[in-house]
């Protein structure tokens, strides 16, 4: 018996990819892995040409290995290979290996070989190993619908075989785009803007308001777990808190009622531009929609923006709230998300706010605040939390 050894095998995708950004793209996706992988007993994360190996110790929990990689940002696709010498009798018997414990009555063998000396071509190779396991096992071959395909890898340095290719989640691997600024609310939308961010590799750091005590904890609660959750794929995350109750009844007492969700976007995006500035964030991400609600119309959107100068990013712009639905299941918050919380924006607000605000009209609505007095207000109070995911 040849000495073969089980490892994962990490492939990204590639396109567009090169020189200096290929290396520092493959760096940091690296980096990340350990980040995921923290604690479950790894042997060593390795940068080959073109793939990341993670080496296994015998005590290794594969399966929670699996499942964490399956987070990571950057992975088009992964699996889990035996790894063995670059001779075919090795290769055939790393082959047959994997037939155990596996029922299955036809199979096919497809071989990849990147190291063009290997004195076997391909097509050889496949039909030399596929010969093998048909005689070894008593199946069949099928080119077209086989039961369990081999898959085999001839790289420079070894051969891999598997039979289970896993899919990643794509995107760029997390902080090579930038810092962002993710308004997190506590609602279903926000941390999918936030996942859409951090999948497009850009480092996810959180701001949310909540107006305790005229609401429950429940909110503030509901954002950290919601960050914790997003750790999984953003490693240690950073959230502001700032209280906003205060500056609420300020503008309760100053503001007509249809106007006051508009005037409370405002001042949010004002604070979120402040602690953008201090974060070196590049943009703030918010969950809106078009039109999902009376405060996401065009004009309303376009008179909250019009008092910051970063820019404001919407992934969730042109998504329906059903695909929102999807995604938040698929990344795990939609659960967190839907548990009862007191939002801060229902706060003292009218049934029928206004929905095509211009700039003008709340510039004159805005009149009677001290604008920078209630920022610099709310700023004082701020708190900043560390999360990560375990
Ligand atoms: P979500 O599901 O994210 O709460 P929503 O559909 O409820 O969004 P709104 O309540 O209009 O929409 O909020 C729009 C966006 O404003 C949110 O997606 C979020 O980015 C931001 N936002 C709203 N409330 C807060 C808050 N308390 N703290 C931080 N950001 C907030
Ligand atoms: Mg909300």
């Amino acid at each position: 018996m040849h000495k073969t050894e089980k490892m994962f095998v990490i492939h990204y995708a590639e396109v567009g990819l090169k020189g200096k950004n290929r290396v520092y793209f493959e760096k940091r996706l690296s980096r990340n892995i350990k980040l995921s992988l923290r604690g479950t007993g790894y042997l060593e994360v390795k940068r080959l040409h073109d793939r990341i190996l993670v080496r296994l110790q015998s005590q290794t929990d594969v399966e929670e290995i699996e499942k964490r990689l399956r987070k990571v940002v950057g992975i088009a696709h992964f699996e889990l290979v035996l790894c063995t010498k670059k001779n075919m009798t090795a290769i055939k018997d790393a082959a047959f290996t994997l037939t155990e414990g596996a029922t299955f009555n036809s199979l096919k063998v497809e071989t990849k070989r990147s190291d063009k000396s290997f004195p076997l071509t391909s097509p050889e190779i496949s039909r030399d190993v596929g010969g093998y396991l048909i005689e070894k096992t008593g199946t069949r071959a099928d080119m077209h619908k086989p039961e369990r395909t081999f898959w085999i890898d001839i790289s420079h340095q070894q051969a891999y075989l598997y039979t289970n290719k896993i899919k990643g989640v794509g995107g760029l691997p997390v902080s090579v785009s930038g810092k962002v600024l993710v308004m997190l609310s506590g609602g279903i939308d926000s941390p999918v803007a936030a996942w859409q961010m951090i999948k497009r590799g850009a480092k996810a750091v959180y701001i949310h308001f909540y107006s305790y005590p005229y609401t429950d904890k429940a909110s503030l609660e509901k954002v950290i777990e919601l960050t914790r959750i997003l750790a999984e794929s953003n490693y240690q995350s950073t959230i502001y808190l700032i209280p906003f109750s205060e500056l609420q009844q300020v503008i309760v007492t100053k503001t007509p009622s249809p106007y006051r969700v508009l005037i409370y976007r405002r001042m949010m995006a004002r604070i979120a531009e402040q602690v953008a500035a201090t974060e070196e964030a590049e943009a703030v991400v918010t969950g809106e929609s078009l039109a999902q609600v009376a405060s996401q119309t065009l004009s309303n959107l376009r008179s909250i923006e019009a008092v910051v100068d970063i820019p404001i990013l919407r992934p969730l712009i042109g998504f329906d709230k059903i695909d929102i639905i999807e995604i938040a299941e698929q990344i795990g918050t939609y659960d967190v998300s839907i548990l009862p919380h007191q939002d801060c924006c229902s706060l003292f607000i009218p049934k029928h706010p206004a929905t095509h605000a211009t700039v003008g009209e709340l510039d004159n609505v805005e009149k009677d605040l001290d604008i920078e007095a209630l920022v610099e207000k709310a700023m004082i109070g701020i708190e900043k939390r560390i999360i990560d995911f375990a």
